[in-house]
């Protein structure tokens, strides 16, 4: 890109932000302006800090990937980082009206009353499960075929809830777990595949996974997740525009339109950073068909709902843990509780218990539309079965992401690269990035954000030199 151009990034979260911080990086001289419909940057991040320091969306990152530490570095935050207490390792389920701790090591596992002996047996059996029959399979029939129906149901579904909010009976394998898809269609067994990766580490002497699990270890700042947006906000050298929703993107000639409804500007190139439904309305007027496909992405909506007791007050129940996971067989209102004073330092005074439960997902919508005070009785009510609480708290604050979490359904891996192939073939200058796409979590933003900005500026230099070469 020459001297004079400008890049419009639109979406203020933490991938638009991180697209501007990558590009600013690498191209000082870059003119980079960024629109954010909301007063404030962040997107889904967003920490509130009063008596507690309370997450309305993600609560941290694990450490398995290098990018955001890398990242967190550059922005002087390295000393901030702050990873989950050791308890956090123990992690429960909700099954039939008790909490089930879920036991890592296999023969304790095998002692457990989470599953029954017949379910066990039938896990025990992963190793020689049928093959898939496809390139593809939900959640469902991955789980059920691995592992057998009772411990799809209570081990995997709940992931299912937990970690996209989703329905498994549509989720797809390949873009939801590629790790998981990847290991079972090259090793044919998940452990199989774990033995070798640890003998893989050995023989390369790296260490293997530490009490963190091949996952690694949920991280975040002292100050909680906002730290990085207010860093970015600070260093990523574009021009912010707040409270400037883009109504359209238009073309003219060989630049863009980026309308709001006050202004409109030209740029050289846009970058899309915000959710897919929200993309599809800027660009219906640029390409249809793009807006067509971006619209088959559905989102599931969310409520985060945190509560905070007086820790004198609890019945004594286990409050040591990261929280629990509920099955949708459970038939209950809440997908699952984070016990987030138990994870991280400094996020309550020591007298006090901070839990975020989540309500809604893709199988509870009607739930997600509750008033505030109907969401905090369901929620004490889901907490005095499951947790024995039946204190009053001492804070209460209700989240609502009304389309929270992107939905990666069947069908979902071809649609990215359907949109790659238009945005590159027929709109160029034009990017999307996100959580809409690649993967839904924190980590996978920034991965996203600094491909993005490579590609960005590695197509900008190869269209310079076929220019270069055309004079010639
Ligand atoms: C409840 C919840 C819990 C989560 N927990 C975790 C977790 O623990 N760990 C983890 O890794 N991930 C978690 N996630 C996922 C994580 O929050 C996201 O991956 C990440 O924050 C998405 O960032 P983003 O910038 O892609 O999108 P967003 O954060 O959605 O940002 C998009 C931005 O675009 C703006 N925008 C929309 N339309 C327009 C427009 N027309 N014009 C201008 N701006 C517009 C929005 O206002 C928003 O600021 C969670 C998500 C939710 C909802």
């Amino acid at each position: 890109m020459s001297e004079s151009q400008r890049i419009a990034v639109i979406g203020g979260g933490l991938s638009g932000l991180s697209t501007a911080y990558y590009l600013h990086k690498a191209r000082p001289d870059l003119r980079i302006i960024l629109y954010e419909a909301s007063t404030r940057p962040g997107g889904k991040i967003q920490t509130l800090r009063d008596d507690f320091t309370c997450e309305s969306g993600p609560n941290g990152f694990l450490d398995s990937r290098t990018e955001i530490l890398e990242l967190s570095r550059e922005l002087g935050l390295e000393a901030r980082l702050l990873p989950a207490n050791a308890d956090s390792a123990r992690r429960f389920i909700f099954s039939c009206g008790t909490l089930h701790e879920i036991q890592p090591h296999p023969v304790k596992f095998m002692s457990s009353p989470l599953l029954s002996l017949k379910g066990k047996l039938r896990l025990a059996m992963e190793a020689v499960a049928p093959k898939p029959q496809g390139d593809d399979e939900t959640l469902e029939e991955f789980g059920c075929r691995k592992l057998g129906r009772e411990a799809f149901e209570r081990l995997i579904d709940p992931m299912a809830s937990g970690v996209y909010a989703g329905d498994p009976s549509r989720m797809s394998v390949k873009a939801c777990f590629p790790r998981i898809y990847e290991m079972d269609r090259q090793y044919g067994s998940l452990t199989k595949a774990l033995f070798a990766i640890k003998k893989e580490k050995r023989q390369a002497g790296e260490a293997s996974s530490g009490p963190a699990g091949p996952g690694g270890l949920l991280t975040s700042f002292k100050n909680g997740l906002g730290e990085i947006i207010e860093a970015l906000h600070d260093q990523c050298g574009a021009t912010l525009r707040l409270e400037m929703p883009v109504i359209a993107i238009e073309r003219d000639n060989d630049k863009f339109i980026v309308k709001t409804s006050t202004c409109a500007d030209r740029y050289d190139a846009v970058v899309c950073a915000t959710p897919a439904w929200n993309t599809a309305s800027m660009v219906a007027g640029l390409h249809s068909p793009l807006a067509d496909k971006l619209q088959q992405i559905e989102s599931s909506p969310i409520n985060v709902i945190a509560l905070a007791f007086n820790r004198e007050e609890l019945s004594g129940g286990d409050t040591h843990g990261f929280g629990f996971l509920v099955p949708g067989k459970e038939n209950r209102q809440i997908l699952g509780c984070l016990w987030s004073s138990s994870i991280f330092k400094y996020r309550a005074p020591q007298d006090a218990f901070l839990v975020q439960c989540m309500v809604g997902g893709a199988r509870q919508h009607d739930l997600a539309s509750l008033e505030d005070p109907e969401l905090v009785k369901l929620v004490r009510e889901e907490l005095k079965l499951s947790m024995g609480i039946e204190a009053e708290p001492i804070y209460s604050r209700v989240f609502r992401w009304s389309a929270g979490i992107p939905q990666y359904n069947m069908g979902h891996t071809q649609l990215v690269e359907e949109l790659e192939a238009l945005c590159r073939e027929e709109i160029q200058g034009f990017y999307l990035t996100g959580n809409s796409y690649r993967g839904i979590a924190v980590n996978d933003c920034v991965v996203d954000a600094q491909r993005l900005a490579e590609e960005i500026l590695a197509t900008d230099k190869d269209s310079m030199e076929t220019v270069n070469k055309a004079k010639k």
